[in-house]
Formats: C-alpha cells, sequence, structure tokens
C-alpha cells in the first residue's frame, strides 16, 4: 500500500445537528488522536482494539482542557473506507463543537482532507474502482429512491464486474491473435479471424445494450428535465403547483429560480424531474424583457420534453401559432387546459402531436399527463436492479469503445489482417479501462474527484 499522510475532515453537514462526525485517515490515524483523547477508562486510545467503539473526552493537547464528549470508532486498515487506518470521531453537532474538535486534530499532526479525498484513497488503494467511487458521489446526491438504488447497485460493483469481463474477453481475443500472427505457417488466419469476430458480435450486442440503458440511466442519475411552454394565462403556473401538490421532490438546493423562469423538482414513481415554468418567449424589443427571453429559449433547447399548455376556453391565435413552431421535431406533450371550461378553440388541421384534454385547476388529467410522461422515457415498467449506465463518462467510454470492436469486427470480416483488428481491440481495452480507472489519465481521475465534496 502507499503510504500517505494522515487527513481529517468533517464528515457531516455542518450546521446544528445531535451528533457530528470527524473522519481521520492515514497511518497515523491511532497515534494521532491518542494525544487529545482521554478515555473515560483511563486506558490509552493506542492500546484500543480494531473496530471498537472507545467513550472520553477530546482535551486541548496542550492545556489538556476538555473540549468536547465523544464516542470513537477505530477501523484497522485495510478493512475500513479507505483501506488505511480509520478514526471517526463523533462529538456534539454545532459549528463550534464540531470545529474545535477538529482544530484538535490538526494540531496533533493530521492535515486537511481535500474534497474526495478519501473515496480517492479507496480508490488508489484498490478497495475500489472509480466506477464505484462515482457511485458513491452519486447516491449522495440521489434524489429519488430509484436513483438512490442504482446508485448502489453501482457502487456495489455491478457495472465494474460486466466492465472487467469485456476487458477479459478482449485480452483473450487479442492472445489468440497473437499466436495465429506468430505462426503464420499453419495458415491458421483464415479460422482465427472468423472465431474472434463471431465473439466480437456476441461482445457488441453486450456493449450496446449497455449503452441503450444510458437514456434512462441519465435520467435516473439527473432527473429528467421538462419545460412547460404556453403565452400568458393559458394556466402553466397552476400546472406546475398541480404537479407539486402531489410529487414535489425533497431537494435541498433549487437553484435557478428566478423573476423569469421557476424550477422546482417533482418525484414521479421515482424518477427524479426537474420542471421549469418558462415566463414569456414572445418577441420583445424591451432589452430586460429579451434577456428573460433568450433565458427561458435556453432552457427550451435544454429539455428532454416540452409540455406545451393551451387555453380551450379561448379560441387559438397568433401568439400560440407562434409558440407551436418550438415544439418541432422536439419530444413534446400538447396539454388542452381548462376542459372545465366551455370549449371554444378549434385545433382542426393543426398538427400537435400527442394532446391530453386537463383541468390544472381541479386535477383532471394531471395522472394521465404522468403516465405519458414515463412512458416516453420508460419503456415498461423501471427496474433499476438490471445494470444501468447513469454516468455520461461511461457512456461516452463505452460508445469509443463499441467503434474501436466494430472497427476490429469489419477489418476482420473484410480480410484486412488481424494485425490491424488487435491493434483496435487494444484501444476498446483501454477505453473500457477508463471506466474503472485503470487507464484513465492521472490529471483525469484527480478531476473527478474534485467534484466531490470534503469529508467524502
Ligand atoms: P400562466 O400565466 O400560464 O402561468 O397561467 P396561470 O396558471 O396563472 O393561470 C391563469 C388563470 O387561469 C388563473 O386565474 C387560473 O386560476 C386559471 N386556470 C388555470 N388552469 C385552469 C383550469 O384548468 N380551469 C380553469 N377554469 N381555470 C384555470
Amino acid at each position: 500500500m502507499r503510504e500517505y499522510e494522515t487527513i481529517a475532515a468533517i464528515s457531516t453537514a455542518l450546521g446544528e445537528s445531535g451528533v457530528s462526525i470527524i473522519k481521520i485517515s492515514g497511518d497515523r490515524s491511532k497515534e494521532i488522536t491518542a494525544k487529545i483523547f482521554k478515555q473515560k477508562s483511563n486506558k490509552d486510545f493506542l492500546d484500543a482494539k480494531p473496530w471498537t467503539i472507545s467513550y472520553g473526552h477530546v482535551v486541548d493537547m496542550v492545556s489538556e482542557e476538555i473540549i468536547d464528549e465523544v464516542l470513537v470508532s477505530y477501523f484497522k486498515g485495510p478493512r475500513s473506507f479507505t483501506a488505511e487506518d480509520v478514526v471517526e470521531i463523533s462529538c456534539h453537532g454545532g459549528r463550534v463543537a464540531t470545529e474545535s474538535v477538529l482544530n484538535a486534530v490538526f494540531q496533533a499532526g493530521a492535515r486537511p482532507a481535500e474534497p474526495g479525498e478519501f473515496t480517492k484513497r479507496a480508490f488508489l488503494n484498490g478497495r475500489i474502482d472509480l466506477s464505484q467511487a462515482e457511485a458513491v458521489i452519486d447516491i449522495i446526491h440521489a434524489k429519488t429512491e430509484l436513483s438512490m438504488k442504482s446508485a448502489l447497485s453501482q457502487s456495489g460493483g455491478k457495472l465494474s464486474q460486466e466492465i472487467t469481463e469485456l476487458r477479459n474477453q478482449i485480452l483473450n481475443l487479442l492472445a489468440f491473435i497473437e499466436v495465429t500472427v506468430d505462426f503464420p505457417e499453419e495458415d491458421l488466419e483464415f479460422t482465427t479471424g472468423q472465431e474472434v469476430s463471431e465473439k466480437l458480435r456476441g461482445m457488441l450486442l453486450q456493449v450496446s445494450d449497455l449503452i441503450r440503458t444510458s437514456e434512462e440511466g441519465k435520467i435516473l442519475r439527473d432527473g429528467l428535465s421538462i419545460a412547460i411552454i404556453g403565452k400568458p394565462n393559458v394556466g402553466k403556473s397552476s400546472l406546475l403547483n398541480a404537479l407539486l401538490r402531489e410529487n414535489r421532490a425533497i431537494v435541498t438546493d433549487i437553484p435557478g429560480t428566478t423573476r423569469d423562469i421557476i424550477e422546482e423538482y417533482l418525484n414521479i414513481d421515482g424518477i427524479p424531474i426537474k420542471i421549469t415554468d418558462t415566463a414569456g418567449i414572445r418577441e420583445t424589443e424591451d432589452i430586460v424583457e429579451r434577456i428573460g427571453v433568450d433565458r427561458s429559449k435556453g432552457k427550451i433547447d435544454e429539455a428532454d420534453l416540452i409540455v406545451f399548455v393551451l387555453d380551450s376556453s379561448r379560441p387559438l391565435d397568433q401568439e400560440d401559432k407562434d409558440i407551436i413552431k418550438y415544439i418541432d421535431n422536439r419530444k413534446s406533450i400538447t396539454l388542452i387546459n381548462k376542459v372545465d371550461l366551455q370549449e371554444k378553440m378549434d385545433l382542426q388541421g393543426l398538427d400537435l402531436g400527442e394532446t391530453i384534454g386537463v383541468s390544472a385547476l381541479n386535477g383532471y388529467g394531471i395522472n394521465e399527463l404522468k403516465k405519458r410522461i414515463k412512458d416516453l422515457f420508460f419503456h415498461g415498467s423501471i427496474e433499476v436492479n438490471d445494470l444501468m449506465v447513469t454516468n455520461r463518462r461511461h457512456k461516452e467510454a463505452l460508445l469509443r469503445a463499441y467503434e474501436k470492436m466494430s472497427a476490429a469486427k469489419s477489418a476482420i470480416d473484410q480480410g484486412i489482417s488481424l494485425d490491424l483488428a488487435a491493434i483496435d481491440l487494444n484501444a476498446a481495452w483501454n477505453y473500457f479501462g477508463e471506466i474503472t480507472g485503470d487507464t484513465l489519465a492521472e490529471d483525469l481521475v484527480d478531476k473527478i474527484f474534485s467534484d466531490f465534496c470534503i469529508g467524502k
């Protein structure tokens, strides 16, 4: 195992709470803790047994003044989160208690952990691979139970296993090719080529199955983004409220709530949904309004789905028609709102794609809308026990690996030399390795961990 400095950080959220946990990892964890931790039993913490919890006080190293009353857990490496010696101090919550204990730990010789450094060590020490490490952060950020379940399955190593198997199969093919190329006089090239091509056919199917899960996977991880559009007073805000009434997702950060754009998170049967109520997208000369309009248009361009709202109690007008052009060629659902009122709208001759009659006011049709949204993006029921690719980086690596494997297969099928196919297979092997982190450049690995929070 590599040697690292001993690091420490607060692993729980800072704020008023019952308990906070300070995590320490590295060869000197125990020794550092022993300097500031006085056990109630008067035993020396240096003699503590692994995987036990001790009770006592954290004291100032110099004055021996009591700082806080704590419980201390000791995990001996490699059977710990980082695979190093880990100590976790559970102290009182709240900023003052937590930071005082952390400062005592720093004084005793630990240095502040960088964002994601604990998980990075678990990766560098070989306890988990990169895709598992990335899943740890997805668990923390999971927006619904379903997203959580899929992240948990990835952190358990399901994706890694499949990728490792694919890499091994490629290695076997490469070995096979090498033998053939080394003994050209045996005239094996033709039969070997056929066999390799056949194996590649099966593997390509396997990889494309994985890639196919990524549309659903991305939605589970990042949420489906929906933009509600329509002219003023058709019922956009009422619709958003009707959806939020039962399905508001519990999220801590709702960014981007501005005067002209409202964003909310919904949870529809486990699918996290980010829904944007775009105020105006009409043409305007007013500079301030123009900025709002541009921002709304940006949101519409980014959205996975557009929900276009019409007011059925008023005749269709030019403003409605101007907005209709935004749904051109996009995944969209048109809502004919206010069906509880007398109908005054004639939609004949208009191509509006899927339409649903709703009343945002009394909730009529809202369930139908949710069902259609689900059907549009998830085929059948959502079963996250199956392997799902949720991370865009993984998807891109899979696409590149697929490309190289197909290139290898066509080279073989066209009777081009096996040597050339081997180069492509090698590249595919490397791309797969980027997912597990085996072949990813160090700076890219660093970048991934720097997006983590401190203390994880
Ligand atoms: P927005 O400007 O598109 O966001 O529209 P609002 O949601 O503010 O709705 C405009 C007006 O239409 C409000 O007075 C709503 O109460 C009313 N409204 C919205 N949906 C319905 C509906 O389904 N039926 C009826 N009768 N009124 C509705």
